[in-house]
């Protein structure tokens, strides 16, 4: 029987993969046989995270490889991609996971500088990852896009609007990519986490208060784990998900 799951030979990318949901997508991805693409804007870590994962995921399965990129800088977007093709041939899975939430309040008062770079690192630096991976996915008629949103482009927010508002356009940044380019071959799809135990979310769930109440309406009762982020990307990736397409799977615990 063949394991339907199973990475082995592709090539995956994925930003912010030191800390989180992107570190478990890339440890789950190589151990189910890809090379993965460390990433973040600190070279040192992701450094730690490729040797970590390498050390832990055994013989005969994926490998790490670590190459730092800012998503704010096109020039760096450029260089991951560049690097990643020198290094390992070609990307087959990209993983925009990295994103930015500098407001946490009324979008009455978020200031300008804190709406663009919101809009920059979430939306355009996701646009401009994809623009400059889907030619190759096209020459080679195969290749896989999740770009990592939030329950909280889903619905509406009092307190994270601007954020929501980039996680809602990702959705549809992976549908119109689903459109363009499925005669390609080529999937996209969006992962939309509830509230996940990572840094990214601390202040939503470090506090008992804030953790009930942003859990009380989940059918499970409780915050997310990384891996279980990790292995829905697996199966998106994989050929498990291969009739998957244009969707956003919110992967939230019921809530
Ligand atoms: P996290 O634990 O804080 O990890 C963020 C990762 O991204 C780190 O590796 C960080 O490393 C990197 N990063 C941050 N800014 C970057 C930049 N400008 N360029 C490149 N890398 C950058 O965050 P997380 O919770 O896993 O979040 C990952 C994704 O999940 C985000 O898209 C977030 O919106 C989404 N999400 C999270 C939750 C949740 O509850 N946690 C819920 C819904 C959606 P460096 O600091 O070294 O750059």
């Amino acid at each position: 029987m063949e394991d339907i799951f199973s990475l082995k030979g592709k090539v995956a990318v994925i930003t912010g993969s030191t800390k989180g949901i992107g570190k478990s997508i890339a440890t789950q991805m190589a151990f189910h046989g890809a090379q993965v693409v460390i990433s973040s804007r600190k070279s040192d870590a992701c450094e730690t995270v490729r040797d970590e994962i390498n050390a832990a995921i055994g013989e005969g399965r994926g490998e790490a490889v670590s190459i730092p990129c800012h998503i704010g800088h096109k020039e760096q977007l450029q260089s991951l991609v560049d690097q990643t093709q020198a290094q390992l041939g070609k990307i087959d899975i990209l993983v925009c996971n990295a994103a930015v939430n500098p407001f946490y309040g009324s979008m009455q008062d978020i200031p300008d500088d804190a709406f663009d770079k919101i809009m920059h690192s979430n939306i355009k630096s996701n646009h401009w990852l994809c623009q400059m991976v889907i030619p190759q996915m096209v020459a080679r008629k195969d290749g896989v896009i999740i770009i990592v949103s939030s329950i909280g482009g889903i619905k509406g927010s009092n307190d994270l609007g601007s954020y929501a508002i980039s996680k809602a356009a990702d959705m549809q940044l992976a549908r119109n990519i689903s459109a363009e380019f499925g005669a390609d071959n080529i999937r996209a799809n969006a992962i939309a986490p509830g509230l996940i135990k990572t840094d990214f979310a601390r202040a939503l769930w470090e506090k008992p208060e804030n953790l009930a109440e942003r859990t009380s309406l989940s059918a499970l009762g409780r915050i997310g784990e990384p891996d279980e982020i990790g292995g829905v990307a697996v199966m998106l990736a994989s050929r498990a998900g291969n009739f998957l397409t244009g969707q956003t799977l919110a992967v939230d615990g019921g809530r």
